[in-house]
């Protein structure tokens, strides 16, 4: 599904409306009928996004042979997609994999999949994530995709050493307002409209009964 880079999270209500969270952007949500940008991206970059996607907790080969402990894992996951995607910019018809050479830190040995979830990261921008499928680091290192910078200076400083789990940021994601999804794509949250609901939370827009993992169940 596309979604053009850090537009805001969102879930559609109806045909008409959309929840909107304040706190989290899409990233790398690319297709074909869209132009992306392009441009150099570092390999050592590429290559802690490459791990980054290896050192999270519901990593498959982790979850067979316990190769991390909970306490000193890093938990992204945002959920899995329906079915494998293909990258949509490839003639390739074949799922991709990624392997896991030349780590710094993750010690499994098996390939893996991406086009089947997607994870998240926080940002160094106060209190806010950034929402992108695992893809990612193919459309970098083959497409030639280039994030925006506050993407890569996020990642840049994300600490690879340190367990991480986004799940305990859960409040401060669930801020949210309601809008007509044509407004949806140009939204920018203004400082006064976040202070507002950081102080008066109960004005935000919720899901009924939804929890913060169900939130990103539906891509
Ligand atoms: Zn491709």
């Amino acid at each position: 599904m596309y979604h053009p880079d850090l537009t805001y999270y969102r879930i559609n209500l109806t045909e008409d409306e959309a929840i909107v969270y304040l706190h989290i952007k899409y990233i790398g949500w690319l297709d074909s009928d869209h132009s992306y940008h392009q441009g150099f991206v570092s390999n050592s970059l590429t290559e802690k996004l490459k791990e980054l996607l290896f050192l999270d907790l519901k990593n498959s080969e982790e979850q067979d042979k316990r190769i991390l402990k909970p306490n000193e894992a890093i938990f992204i996951h945002g959920s899995r997609t329906r079915g494998i995607h293909l990258c949509h910019l490839c003639n390739e018809s074949s799922p991709i994999e990624v392997e896991p050479i030349d780590l710094k830190y993750y010690r499994g040995s098996k390939s893996m999949l991406v086009g089947i979830n997607a994870v998240y990261i926080p940002s160094t921008k106060n209190g806010e994530f950034y929402f992108f499928p695992t893809m990612l680091h193919h459309y970098i290192t083959e497409h030639n995709y280039k994030p925006p910078e506050e993407f890569l200076n996020s990642l840049q400083a994300f600490n690879l050493s340190k367990p991480f789990n986004i799940f305990k940021e859960e409040e401060k994601s669930y801020l949210a307002v309601k809008m007509p999804i044509e407004e949806v794509n140009s939204f920018n949250p203004s400082p006064e409209l976040i202070a507002d609901l950081l102080k008066h939370p109960e004005k935000s827009a919720r899901l009924p009964d939804v929890t913060f993992e169900e939130l990103f169940s539906d891509i």
